[in-house]
């Protein structure tokens, strides 16, 4: 199958030159030419969560790998369940945390690392990942790059600017993946990642990749729990077609996956997209004017986004009728009351993070009677530790991944925010 371009429609490339190059011409996402049409939901619903995702993923990628070479991916890739926990009689938790780093994050991470891999074409083709972090995407990308062949990861983080434990999660591996703590801001990361992107020879001779959410590669894998998702609520219930997802959301990147799931023929009745204070979409899709606001910070802070940078996927969705408009309803949640919705789960013997409050709050508001909530865990509660144990007033355990790393050494490198001296740091290491 092939993928377009949604600014430029002229430009199509296969799966292995979207994933490779991640935008299109004047920074256009791709999107599938066509998405492939299931109506025997039962069968598919019966199988296991790696053979499954083979089997409804496979058409995207057919012209680039075969069936097996695609199996083999998809097995070192979901090698973690994704999980349906009961909440109460009207309510579930999708639990997508369950991987090496312990968020959602691992799903896409490792599929795009595995299927990268497998498109890198022997020593002379050499792939550079850099990305900029400010928590989580850096320890999901170093772990599922961690030991591959012919990739290079580098990541910068704002020195002091995260927590110790989440340094610890992506700054201790060494071999292929390095680190640099800036001497700055985010932004400052950002910018310095933009650069070098920009700078067209470097880019070039390293083989730049950002594996940044707009990746056609990580929405792909996130289709899949989706439709795990339905398989065990089956089971449990009977019936899936009263589902209502609620999504917390960021870049819109896991909202995508569950409408393309939908469009696929999973019998998803509709989607809520729950964001925090950072709430242009309820914005937009109340008032019809995209205007972003400055980004605010908050609990749920890897949804602290006020562009979100898959929307264009979701809007084309709905305008040109692959979905109706009616499938998808949005609300901003308040610090208080994400805080509220913890203490809610909590007496219903649950405890989450500030993401997942952000979605369960958004079903209390929106869901009718005769629907089914399935809201995302798109992060273990012990990620945001402080803020779980400071909402909570109770003290949390750290599961075996965060202790493991807790006793290891840092190995980044310090910089200035200066790219000259990133220049020659890429230079020197990834080429
Ligand atoms: C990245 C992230 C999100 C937002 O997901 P998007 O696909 O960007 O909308 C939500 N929760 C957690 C814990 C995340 O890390």
């Amino acid at each position: 199958m092939k993928f377009y371009n949604l600014k430029h429609p002229e430009q199509e490339v296969s799966f292995s030159q979207a994933v490779r190059q991640g935008l299109g011409k004047n920074q256009g996402l791709f999107f599938p030419k066509e998405l492939p049409k299931y109506d025997d939901i039962e069968n598919l619903l019966s199988m296991p969560l790696v053979e499954r995702s083979v089997k409804i993923l496979y058409p995207f990628v057919a012209d680039d790998l075969t069936e097996e070479e695609f199996s083999s991916i998809v097995t070192r890739a979901f090698n973690f369940p994704a999980l349906v926990q009961p909440i109460d009689e009207n309510n579930s938790v999708l639990e997508l945390f369950h991987g090496p780093t312990l968020a959602f994050k691992d799903f896409g991470g490792r599929f795009m690392a595995q299927c990268l891999q497998s498109f890198t074409q022997g020593d002379n083709d050499k792939i550079t990942i850099l990305t900029a972090t400010s928590g989580d995407t850096g320890a999901a990308v170093a772990h599922a790059f961690y030991g591959l062949e012919n990739i290079k990861v580098v990541i910068l983080y704002p020195k002091g600017k995260i927590s110790l434990l989440q340094e610890k999660m992506f700054t201790t591996l060494g071999g292929n993946i390095s680190t640099i703590a800036v001497d700055g801001s985010f932004d400052d990361c950002q910018e310095l990642v933009k650069r070098s992107f920009d700078d067209l020879d470097l880019a070039k001779a390293i083989g730049l990749n950002s594996a940044n959410s707009i990746n056609i590669s990580r929405l792909l894998a996130q289709i899949s729990y989706y439709f795990e998702a339905a398989a065990q609520l089956y089971r449990q219930r009977g019936k899936i077609d009263d589902l209502v997802f609620s999504i917390p959301s960021g870049n819109f990147g896991n909202l995508t996956a569950g409408m393309l799931a939908k469009a696929m023929g999973l019998p998803i009745k509709r989607f809520i997209a729950a964001t925090n204070a950072n709430d242009t979409v309820p914005r937009y899709l109340k008032t019809g004017e995209w205007s972003p606001n400055e980004t605010i910070a908050t609990m749920s802070n890897a949804m602290d986004v006020s562009k979100p940078n898959n929307w264009p996927r979701v809007e084309h969705m709905l305008k040109s009728g692959i979905l109706s408009e009616d499938c998808l309803s949005s609300v901003a949640i308040d610090e208080e009351q994400t805080q509220i919705a913890m203490h809610k789960l909590n007496g219903l013997g649950y405890i989450s993070e500030p993401h997942a409050g952000v979605a369960y709050k958004a079903l209390s508001y929106d869901l009718n009677d005769n629907e089914f909530g399935v809201f995302l865990g798109t992060a273990h509660p012990a990620k945001f530790k402080d803020t779980v144990e400071s909402t909570l007033g109770r003290p949390l355990g750290l599961p075996k991944e965060l202790a493991d790393c807790a006793g290891e050494t840092i190995l980044s490198s310090q910089m200035n925010a200066d790219f000259t001296d990133l220049h020659a740091f890429l230079m020197a290491h990834a080429s």
